[in-house]
């Protein structure tokens, strides 16, 4: 295997357009000519990680969380992250990370919780709104297939498990070129005929500055006439779960399950309304904000991470707050990159770390 067949194995099961405008997931470091013999998964990488990669023989990392979501402007070794970066460079480990686009992935984070909880009628707690947009561009019949690949290089034309999606129709394009143009085809002064396609296609909006740089670099208008128009369509991909207890638990009860699936040493919830649990809505690491979604699901209790004090007191009339730890929402994202990476091929060798990167400890 290479670095690049790694990352191909791992954007089949979770494409990069999935992930969020200010994520940073995919290949962090490395080369993708580079072989892999053996990979070290892992929910956070950090210095000692990179370390145990070294040690135990393996040539890449696939992580969770990104070593740096705002960048790295210089290599002092002053951070965490500029440390990690360093000795991953120095020991010629390459790095990849499934963040974001590993949560809306279907089969990610939160529905690998929901499969741990025993869930039935596994559903999307928020599906993505507004991120999806459409380009019609007139392509010069001849130009097609070049400007086309190239939009699709960019990471155009990419619908859940489909990818080189888009629509052609064939046309009559015309234009006169003014003095001082310099037109691909026809006479200053004139006016030209162009047989033209119209090719339509759709892409997240933030990839938008990508797709027309591809778009700009192959098309050989002076002028290219497109169009980009923002879609109201709710992605079927988005963060966190609902779904259903097989049978109906008192809330102690499901406090208790809760504990011991996920392993959790502090479970912070908010107080009990005496009532069974049947819906569950949940999301692997920081979900507070998807709290008005687990609210409108009617789920029974929400099950994410990190609340903060006041949003407990907000939130105890209307639903069952079950904070379980960031760390401990995530931990079986180790689980599913194993299954990615062991899927096609069972005998390459994967190693779960065994580094406890779990900065919270409780008393
Ligand atoms: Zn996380």
């Amino acid at each position: 295997m290479t670095v690049q067949d790694i990352c191909t194995c791992m954007e089949e099961f979770a494409p990069l357009s999935l992930q969020e405008s200010w994520d940073n997931s995919g290949l962090a470091v490395g080369l993708p000519q580079q072989d892999v013999r053996k990979v070290l998964i892992t929910v956070d990488i950090n210095e000692a990680v990179v370390e145990e990669a070294v040690e135990c023989g393996a040539q890449m990392i696939v992580g969770h969380h990104p070593i740096t979501l705002s960048g790295v402007r210089r290599l002092t070794g002053a951070s965490e992250a500029e440390r990690t970066l360093t000795a991953a460079v120095a020991g010629k480990i390459a790095i990849y990370v499934a963040h974001t686009n590993m949560d809306a992935a279907e089969g990610g984070v939160s529905h690998r919780m929901a499969q741990k909880l025993g869930l039935n009628d596994v559903q999307v707690l928020a599906r993505r709104g507004n991120t999806l947009r459409k380009l019609v561009v007139y392509i010069p019949k001849s130009h097609l297939s070049g400007v086309r690949e190239a939009l699709f290089e960019a990471g155009a034309g990419h619908t859940g498990n489909y990818d080189c999606c888009g629509y052609e129709t064939e046309g009559k394009g015309m234009f006169r070129a003014l003095p001082g143009a310099r037109p691909f085809a026809g006479k200053p002064g004139e006016r030209h005929t162009e047989t033209e396609i119209r090719f339509e296609t759709v892409f997240p909006s933030h990839l938008q500055s990508a797709i027309l740089a591809a778009l700009f670099k192959t098309h050989p208008y002076e002028e290219i006439a497109y169009d980009i128009y923002a879609l109201r369509n709710e992605s079927p991909t988005g963060l966190g779960v609902t779904g259903q207890l097989p049978s109906p638990m008192d809330e102690q009860a499901f406090l208790r399950l809760l504990k011991d699936v996920f392993h959790v040493p502090l479970l912070r919830h908010t107080r009990l309304h005496g009532k069974d649990v049947r819906k569950v809505a949940l999301c692997g690491g920081s979900g507070s904000s998807l709290l008005p979604d687990a609210l409108h699901s009617r789920a029974d209790v929400y099950v994410t991470a990190d609340f903060k004090y006041h949003q407990f007191a907000d939130a105890e009339k209307d639903i069952l707050i079950a904070d379980i730890g960031h760390f401990e929402s995530e931990q079986f994202t180790m689980e599913i990159f194993y299954d990615i990476l062991t899927k096609k091929n069972p005998t390459f060798a994967v190693q779960i770390s065994q580094v406890n990167t779990n900065p919270i400890n409780c008393l």
